[in-house]
C-alpha cells in the first residue's frame, strides 16, 4: 500500500490523561474516530488491525469445527422475557426500543436468547449433536465507564459461540476444545496470558474460565502460581489452608487503646506485628441482623466469597454504625470476636489458626492482647473468605501464588440448561422421547483486544504491535525522494520486492511530510520493522533498518532487506 493513497489520520493534539493509552494511542495514531461516548469508527488503519484478529478468530474457530452464521443486531423483547432476561439483564445494560407498531426490542449485548431460538426449531434430533454455532458481530451495552475506550465500549465487536449438547460429557468435551482454540488465538496474536478459573456471574450455569491478557492497567487481579498449574481470578482464588502450630497460650489481657481506631494504628499503638492481629467486620446477616466476619489485620474481604456463606445476607452490605453501637456497645474500630455473643462469627482459614492475637475488646478504647480461639470466644465458623495475597501458597500445593493485572479478553462458560429449559430448546432422543439441550457458550472480545494488546505491547513513542496484528508488518520510508531520483527508484523497488513477498508493507511516498514527522509518526502507530532510504546510506548500498520495539537501527545492504525481513517475520522464503 501506497501511503499517499492510503488514509492515515494521526492528530497532534494528546486526547485527555484521564483516558486509558490504548485510547490515547488509537485517537492520536487515528485507528478510531470518537461518535460518541463509548461508540467509535474504525479508520482504514485501525480497521486492518481489527480485521488480522477476526481472521486469526475466524481460522481458529473454523478449524475446531464451528461453524459460522450472523444474527441480527435488533432482538425482539419477547424472547428476553421467554427467558426472564428482560427485567434482569445486568441492569441498565441493555438498550431497549419501540418499533413501529409498539412492539419491545432490543440492541442484543449477546445472542443466547437469539441462537436457543434458531437451535429449537432448527434441531430435532439428538444426531445433529453436537453443534457448535458462531459469530462475529457488532453488540451493544450501555456501559457507564466510557474511558476505557475500544476495552469497554457501549458498541463493540465480540465472537460469540454457542454449541448444544445431548450430554454433559460431550459439552465438557466441547468446552476443553474451545478452551484449546482460545490459547491458540491468543499465541498467534503473540499476547501473554493466563486462562484462569471464574465466577459464573449473572450469565449463571457452572464451570468458566477467563481469558486475561497481562497489563498492568488490567481492571482484573488474576493469582497464579509460578509454574501455571494453578491461576484464579482473584474473585475465586484460594490459598492452601493454613496449618494450625500449638504455641502456648498466654494470659489474656485487656489493655487501653485510647482513639487507636484502625489496624494500622493499633499496630503502631501496641507494637506488635500486623499478622498477629485480627480485624472484625460486621455486615447484615440473612438469619440474625448482624454477622462478624473477622480476618487476620493484614488480610482483604473477598466480598463474593462472603456473599456465598448462608449466614450473610446479599448482597453484602455492612452493618450501620448505629446499629453496631445498640447491639455491640462500641464503635466499629473496637470490635472483635473475644465476648461477642450476640452475632454469629465467620473466621478466615488464616485468622483461625493466630495464638495469642491482638483484637477490639467491644469497648471503646480498649483491645485485648494474647487472645485465643475456643477459649477466649463463642463458637466460630471457619470459613475461606478472603484475598490471596502474593506469596500466598497456591491451593495445588504448587509453590507460591503471584498476582498480576489482567485484561479480560475471552470468557467460555457451561451453560447447562439455564437458557433451554426456560426457553423448551429439545431434540428427541433415541427413545424418541423429548430431551433439554445442553448448552455452552464462548464470546472473545475482538475489538477489545485491539486495546488489550496495545496496553501489553507499547513504550513512550507509541504502539509496539505484535507483527501479526499489526496494520502493516514493514514501513519503508524515503528521505527525499523528490529530490533524489536514486532514493525513489530504491524506494520503489524494494517496497514491490516485499510486496512481491508477501509482505505488508506501507510506502511512505507522501511528499508533504518531512522525514522527522514520518518518523514519529511510524513509532506512534508501531509498524514492527521500519525501512528508511536516504542518498547517505544508498552510496554504500545499503538502507537503514529499525526494529519498533528495541529501536535499535543497523544499515542492511539492500540486496538483503527482503531475506532479513522475512526471517524477522518468521516466514519461509
Ligand atoms: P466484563 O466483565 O469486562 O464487563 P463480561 O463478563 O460482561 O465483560 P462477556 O459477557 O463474557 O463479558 O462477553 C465476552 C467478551 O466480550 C468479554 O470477555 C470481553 O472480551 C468482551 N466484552 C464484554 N463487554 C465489552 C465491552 N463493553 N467492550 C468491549 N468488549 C467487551
Ligand atoms: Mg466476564
Amino acid at each position: 500500500m501506497k501511503a499517499s493513497q492510503f488514509s492515515i489520520s494521526t492528530i497532534k493534539e494528546t486526547p485527555s490523561d484521564a483516558e486509558i493509552v490504548s485510547h490515547q494511542l488509537l485517537i492520536k495514531g487515528g485507528f478510531i474516530k470518537k461518535l460518541a461516548s463509548g461508540i467509535y469508527s474504525w479508520m482504514p488503519m485501525g480497521l486492518r488491525v481489527l480485521r488480522k484478529i477476526e481472521q486469526i478468530v475466524r481460522d481458529e474457530m473454523d478449524r475446531s469445527g464451528a461453524q459460522e452464521l450472523l444474527m441480527p443486531v435488533s432482538q425482539p423483547g419477547e424472547l428476553w422475557e421467554e427467558s426472564g432476561r428482560w427485567q434482569l439483564y445486568d441492569e441498565g445494560l441493555l438498550l431497549k426500543f419501540k418499533d413501529r407498531h409498539d412492539r419491545d426490542f432490543c440492541f442484543g449485548p449477546t445472542h443466547e436468547e437469539v441462537i436457543t431460538d434458531i437451535a429449537r426449531t432448527e434441531l430435532r434430533s439428538h444426531k445433529q449433536l453436537p453443534v457448535n454455532y458462531y459469530q462475529i458481530q457488532t453488540k451493544f451495552r450501555d456501559e457507564t465507564r466510557p474511558r476505557f475506550g475500544v476495552l469497554r465500549a457501549r458498541e463493540f465487536i465480540m465472537k460469540d459461540a454457542y454449541s448444544f449438547h445431548n450430554s454433559l460429557d460431550c459439552l465438557q468435551s466441547t468446552f476443553e476444545q474451545m478452551h484449546a482454540t482460545y490459547t491458540q488465538i491468543l499465541t498467534r496474536m503473540q499476547l501473554e496470558f493466563r486462562a484462569v478459573d471464574a465466577d459464573s456471574g449473572s450469565i449463571g450455569g457452572s464451570g468458566s474460565i477467563e481469558f486475561h491478557v497481562l497489563a498492568d492497567s488490567g481492571e482484573d487481579l488474576i493469582a497464579f502460581s509460578a509454574d501455571g498449574s494453578y491461576a484464579a481470578n482473584i474473585e475465586l482464588a484460594e490459598a492452601l489452608a493454613p496449618e494450625a502450630n500449638d504455641t502456648p497460650m498466654k494470659a489474656l489481657t485487656k489493655v487501653e487503646t485510647p482513639n487507636q481506631k484502625t489496624i494500622s494504628a493499633v499496630v503502631s499503638f501496641l507494637d506488635v506485628p500486623v499478622e498477629t492481629t485480627i480485624k472484625t467486620l460486621i455486615v447484615e446477616g440473612s438469619q440474625t441482623p448482624l454477622v462478624a466476619l473477622v480476618l487476620r489485620g493484614d488480610h482483604t474481604l473477598n466480598t463474593l466469597k462472603a456473599e456465598k456463606l448462608p449466614e450473610v445476607r446479599q448482597p453484602l452490605t455492612l452493618a450501620a454504625e448505629a446499629d453496631i453501637q445498640s447491639t455491640i456497645g462500641c464503635a466499629p474500630g473496637s470490635i472483635g470476636p473475644a465476648g461477642l455473643n450476640n452475632c454469629p462469627i465467620v473466621v478466615d482459614r488464616s485468622a483461625g489458626v493466630l495464638y495469642n492475637f491482638v483484637c477490639g475488646a467491644n469497648e471503646d478504647g480498649f483491645h485485648f492482647t494474647n487472645v485465643n480461639w475456643h477459649r477466649d470466644t463463642p463458637d466460630i465458623v471457619i470459613a475461606d473468605i478472603r484475598n490471596v495475597v502474593s506469596g500466598d501458597p497456591s491451593p495445588n500445593g504448587n509453590g507460591a501464588l503471584d498476582i498480576r493485572k489482567g485484561i479480560e479478553v475471552g470468557h467460555i462458560f457451561q451453560l447447562g440448561n439455564k437458557y433451554s429449559a426456560p426457553m423448551k430448546a429439545t431434540v428427541l432422543d433415541a427413545e424418541g422421547k423429548a430431551q433439554t439441550m445442553v448448552m455452552g457458550c464462548y464470546g472473545i472480545g475482538v475489538s477489545r483486544l485491539v486495546g488489550a494488546a496495545i496496553e501489553q505491547n507499547h513504550d513512550d513513542k507509541g504502539i509496539v504491535w505484535p507483527a501479526s496484528i499489526a496494520p502493516f508488518q514493514v514501513v519503508v520510508i524515503p528521505i527525499n525522494a523528490h529530490k533524489s531520483p536514486n532514493v525513489e527508484r530504491v524506494s520503489l523497488e524494494l517496497y514491490e520486492q516485499l510486496e512481491a513477498a508477501g509482505i505488508e508493507v506501507l510506502l511512505d511516498d507522501r511528499e508533504q511530510l518531512r522525514p522527522g514527522v514520518k518518523f514519529a509518526e511510524a513509532e506512534l502507530i508501531g509498524y514492527p520493522h521500519r525501512i528508511v532510504v536516504g542518498d547517505r546510506t544508498l552510496a554504500n548500498n545499503e538502507v537503514e533498518y529499525t526494529e519498533r520495539r528495541t529501536l535499535e537501527g543497523a544499515n542492511w545492504p539492500i540486496s538483503e532487506v527482503t531475506t532479513r525481513l522475512l526471517s524477522a517475520l518468521g516466514k519461509a522464503q
